[in-house]
């Protein structure tokens, strides 16, 4: 299978062409062909010489994600579905305003992408976690989703939070490979304040990534404020227990600007009891960080139920009055699977092509 070209570092292009004998100011222009003007092909690049389109057609695909689906709630959240070169799936939902996560309440479009095929963190609420772990997306396969989103939407998206299917710090180096691209300003130049990763907290990483010299922000998936808690839904605690984490994640605050967020899915009888939302109070005040609860969305096959509304509203009130600044996610796209993973769940089944 060719490289895709939406992978390659402006450097690496440079390097390309420089080899081919091409001069270098086509590196400019192939550039604003793939990332400003989203070029459907190489042959849609009218200003490049036919042997230079042909030569690159020879050496490069020009995107790595095939789109297969778009299902779109009555709130516009829409789901893609994209197929990859090995016959898998991977989605990313783009949600049009995210005040739960941003504290905004303009329109903006915030798009959640996936880092990997499925998960190997098995937490057990997680359509994605469900199936396991097949492998890692490459860099061309982060970025591209963002670049599909935009080309099937003929929208910008503002915000990217790698909060899809699969453990973005994980797979480190084309997480970090697809973020230079998305931020970079011959590429797609957004803002890295505009970026958020969200992991299940993999402490070693997390130090790594507070040293990282943008200001990325930074969203943990934290679902239980004890490790009694944590333990019974995310394996991953049980090595890295709660006591490590919040020690890497003030490491991360004496390096970085933005503010943490906690992700807290609400999960009747498991950890919404009001002591809970005490100690989580006390966390967030300790992180100065902003609690984001989501009541849970339910995943066919799994047990787990949502809490009713009002119970969901007293644990919010309970958190704000312990003193944290918290909100409650108000679902958007319950009803086009988008819980994640999910959507990809069905189209692998479908096929079968799970495990
Ligand atoms: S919640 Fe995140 S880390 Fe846990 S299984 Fe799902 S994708 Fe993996």
């Amino acid at each position: 299978m060719l490289p895709a070209l939406t992978g390659l570092s402006p450097d690496a292009l440079a390097t390309w062409l420089r080899e081919s004998g091409e001069p270098s100011f086509r590196s400019a222009q192939i550039l604003h062909w793939i990332w400003q003007r989203k070029a459907a092909s190489i042959a849609a690049m009218s200003n490049l010489p036919v042997a230079l389109r042909a030569s690159l057609s020879e050496c490069f695909r020009l995107h790595s994600l095939e789109h297969t689906h778009t299902q779109g709630a009555a709130d516009t959240t829409r789901k893609f579905l994209f197929r990859l070169h090995d016959g898998r799936y991977v989605e990313s939902v783009l949600i049009p305003a995210n005040p739960a996560l941003y504290g905004e309440t303009s329109d903006r479009r915030t798009l959640c992408v996936s880092s990997q095929v499925g998960c190997a963190y098995g937490c057990r609420f997680c359509a994605s976690g469900l199936a396991g772990f097949t492998r890692n997306l490459d860099a061309a396969e982060i970025v591209d989703q963002v670049l599909a989103a935009e080309r099937l939407t003929g929208e910008r998206v503002d915000n990217l939070v790698f909060m899809g299917m699969g453990e973005p710090l994980a797979n480190p180096e084309p997480l970090l490979a697809a973020i230079a691209l998305i931020t970079g300003p011959q590429t797609l130049r957004l803002g890295a304040r505009h970026l958020t990763i969200s992991t299940a907290g993999l402490v070693p990483q997390i130090r790594r990534l507070a040293e990282h010299p943008q200001q990325l922000r930074l969203a943990i998936s934290l679902h239980g404020a004890t490790d009694e808690v944590r333990d019974k839904i995310m394996p991953i605690n049980r090595k890295w227990p709660l006591a490590e984490l919040l020690d890497a994640l003030d490491y991360w605050n004496t390096l970085k600007q933005h503010r943490l967020t906690l992700e807290y899915i609400l999960i009747a009888g498991l950890n919404d009891a009001m002591a809970q939302a005490t100690l989580l109070a006390r966390h967030a005040r300790r992180l100065h960080a902003k609690v984001n609860l989501i009541p849970y969305n339910t995943v066919a096959g799994l047990e787990w139920q949502r809490p009713p509304d009002a119970h969901c509203r007293k644990f919010l009130h309970t958190l704000e009055r312990a003193g944290a600044t918290a909100t409650l996610r108000v679902e958007k796209g319950h009803d086009i699977d988008a819980a994640c993973g999910q959507l990809r769940l069905k189209q692998e089944t479908a096929e079968g092509i799970r495990g």
